[in-house]
Order: structure tokens, then sequence, then C-alpha cells
């Protein structure tokens, strides 16, 4: 059985994250990009679990034809929202059938309302701890779980927060992807404080979650996805490329973005991140061009998207 490859050697892997495509013309999009990703060896791609019915039943589809059709390493999301034990444990089987050994487990948001108070499927399951444990007793899979630099919107404060991470970690999960953020101190400080707290848990990876500004219009896309707003630092970076708000220069933008994202990147391979995770909103480009930046050297082939 095939496990991440992340480790902390002298070349630092990266890793890139897709979302279930929502018709044709996204899905041959996204296999776009992932014939590109394909070519510059990421270390594992990774797939996101949405809330509506047919979106989940495309991550199960497509992810099954990343482990199938591609030389990938598939990691597939499984989150716990309106899903009963029952339906839990035959997803995961529906991913072991495909061939998929690697599961990002996960609690997930109130459907509508991300930042909204949670609730239980009546038989499903309160945190995401219980599910790392139900899908390592269901078979030999490798679990990842989620981590949060500024804590979670919901945790009561961060000293709670890593205590919930560390018995995420105690149940069985190998590693964690981090939230995306902007300010690598709030890394650094996350994974000072899980060290400090259990250093055998501590020990275990913690991916960071970057993502390239490419658009004023990803800067709310990445505050959805932080949770928070961008520090004002970043925004005032961008604000200051994009000039006349009535008519912005997105060219500026998109290179400051990717500026941005280069700098984050080679903060964390100084600091010795396991692995840089990237989401792509199913677009390679843009990640391929910070990739290059620090020196990945990966446009081999000509990246169109
Ligand atoms: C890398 C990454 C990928 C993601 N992918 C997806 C995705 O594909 N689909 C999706 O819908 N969402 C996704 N999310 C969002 C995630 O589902 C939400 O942030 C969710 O609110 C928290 O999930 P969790 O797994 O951290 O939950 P949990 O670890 O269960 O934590 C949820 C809340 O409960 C608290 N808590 C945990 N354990 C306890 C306890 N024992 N007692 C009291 N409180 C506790 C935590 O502090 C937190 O406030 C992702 C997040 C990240 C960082």
């Amino acid at each position: 059985m095939q496990s991440l490859r992340v480790h902390s050697g002298s070349a630092v892997p990266f890793s890139v994250e897709f979302n279930p495509p929502r018709d044709a013309a996204a899905e041959a999009r996204l296999w776009r990009a992932v014939r590109q990703f394909e070519r510059m060896h990421p270390a594992f791609v990774s797939m996101t679990y949405g809330a509506g019915g047919s979106t989940r039943d495309r991550t199960v589809r497509v992810t099954g034809a990343l482990a199938q059709e591609t030389t990938l390493l598939p990691v597939a999301h499984l989150t716990a929202v309106e899903h009963s034990l029952a339906e839990l444990r035959s997803l995961v089987g529906a991913y072991a059938d495909s061939g998929i050994r690697n599961i990002l487990v996960l609690r997930g948001d109130p459907p509508g309302d991300p930042l909204g108070d949670w609730t239980k499927h009546p038989q499903g399951v309160t945190y995401a701890e219980e599910l790392v444990r139900i899908v390592r007793d269901l078979g030999d899979f490798h679990v990842g779980v989620a981590s949060f630099p500024q804590g979670h919107h919901h945790s009561p404060d961060l000293d709670s927060d890593t205590r919930f991470l560390a018995a995420k970690l105690r149940a069985g999960a190998e590693y964690s992807i981090t939230q995306m953020f902007f300010d690598v101190e709030h890394y650094l400080r996350l994974r000072d404080r899980v060290a400090a707290f259990d250093p055998v848990e501590g020990a275990k990876p913690i991916i960071p979650e970057l993502m390239p500004i490419t658009s004023l219009r990803t800067v709310a896309r990445a505050e959805e996805l932080c949770g928070r707003p961008l520090p004002s630092a970043v925004i005032d970076r961008l604000h200051r490329a994009a000039g006349d708000t009535s008519n912005p220069d997105q060219a500026a933008v998109r290179e400051v973005g990717i500026e941005i994202a280069t700098e984050i990147g080679q903060r964390l391979i100084d600091e010795g991140a396991p692995c840089l995770h990237f989401i792509t909103l199913n677009f390679a480009k843009a990640t391929s061009e910070v990739l290059n930046n620090l020196g990945y050297g990966v446009t081999a082939a000509p990246i169109s998207a």
C-alpha cells in the first residue's frame, strides 16, 4: 500500500488539491490540470468532498479515476456532514474498491453556512476524531486530518484547539493539512504548540496549505477558505498592484499574488515544512509558476491553463 511520501529532506515535496467538477466542461478542465500536474510529480493529490449529493458522487467517481487512470497518489477527503455511520462506512468501502487507501478525515461544515452551528446526523458522528477511529477500524487506511494555524473558528481558544488536534492524531491520523494562511508565523506557532503539548503527536507532519491569488475575485475565495480576512499587508499589496479599482490591472494583481505565494513557499521551505500543499481551483498554471520560482523546474511541457 502506498502512503504519502512527505518528509523533511532536502527536496521538499509538493502536493495539490482539486475540487469535484460541477459539469462536463469543468471535468474536462480538471483533467487537463490533472495531466499537467502528473508531469510535475506531486507527492499526492487531494480531492475535496462537497455538501451536495451529486458533487459527492463526483468526488467519489473522479477520485477513483485518479487512482485507476493516472500515476498520481490520490487522497480522498471525507466529511461527516449529513451522513449516518452506515453511509460513512459505505463511502469508505467505495473508496477502497477503487483503490484509494489515503483519506483526509474531516467533520465538515454545516451546509449553507460554513460558520454556523454544527448539528450532527442523528446516526452520525460529532467530531472528526470519532471518524478517524472508524476509518482506521475499517481497514488499512492512511488517515490525515485538518489543522488550523489560527485555531478553528469554533474552538474556544488555541489551547483547546491544540488539544483537539492532538486527539485526532492520537486516534490514528498520521499527518495534518492546515487551513490556508498568509502569515507563516501562524503556521510556525501551530507547529510549536502541538510539539509542546504532545511531543509524539507533534512529530507528525503538519502540511501547510497555500493558494496563489490570481485575481481580486480569488481574494474572496481565499478569505472563505481561511475563515477570516487576509492580513491587511497582503490586501494592501494586491490593491496597490490593482491601481484604479474601477479598472484594476489584473495582470499586476496576478503577478503580486504569485510573488506572495512564492515568498510564503520559500519561508516554509526554509522553516522545514514537510510538503507544500497547493489549492489549485483545478488550474495548473499559477501553482506551476510558484513552483518554478521556488526552483522546482516543473514546466518541462507547455502549461496552457
Ligand atoms: C486541509 C483542509 C481540507 C478541508 N476539506 C474539506 C472538504 O473537502 N469538505 C468540507 O466540507 N470541508 C473541508 N474542510 C473544512 C472542515 O471540514 C471545517 O473546517 C470543519 O469546520 C472542521 O473540520 P475538522 O475535521 O477540523 O473538525 P473537528 O476536528 O471535529 O473540529 C470541529 C470543531 O469541534 C471542536 N472539537 C473537536 N474535537 C472536540 C472535542 N473532543 N470536544 C469539543 N470540541 C471539539 C474543534 O475545536 C472545532 O471547533 C477542510 C479543512 C481543511 C483545513
